[in-house]
C-alpha cells in the first residue's frame, strides 16, 4: 500500500510577516527615518520618504520598529500580516 502524497506542497513561497504602511501626504520630510533606517528610507525629490521595501520578516523588523518610533508625525506604521495588528505601538 502506499499512501498518495502526490500532491503539491503547499509552498510557502516568499511569505512575509509583517508590511509597511506609509502616509506619504503625512510626511514632512523630518528625514528621522532616514537617520535611523537609511537602506530602508531616502528622501525624494519632493522631499518626501520613500522606502525600498513594503514587506519583511523578523530579521528586519527591529530597525523598522526603529523608523516608525522615530517619525515626528507618525506616519509610518507596521502591521502583522499573520494578526491584522499594528505592531508599532510604542
Ligand atoms: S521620519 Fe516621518 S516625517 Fe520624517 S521623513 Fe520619515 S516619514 Fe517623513
Amino acid at each position: 500500500m502506499t499512501n498518495n502524497n502526490n500532491k503539491p506542497a503547499e509552498e510557502k513561497k516568499e511569505q512575509f510577516k509583517y508590511e509597511l504602511e506609509y502616509d506619504r501626504d503625512g510626511c514632512i520630510g523630518a528625514g528621522s527615518c532616514v537617520a535611523v533606517y537609511p537602506e530602508q528610507w531616502s528622501l525624494d525629490d519632493e522631499g518626501k520618504a520613500v522606502f525600498v521595501k513594503k514587506e519583511f520578516n523578523d530579521n528586519e523588523l527591529e530597525k523598522n520598529k526603529e523608523a516608525a518610533q522615530a517619525c515626528p508625525v507618525n506616519v509610518i506604521h507596521i502591521r502583522n500580516k499573520h494578526t491584522g495588528e499594528l505592531i508599532d505601538q510604542k
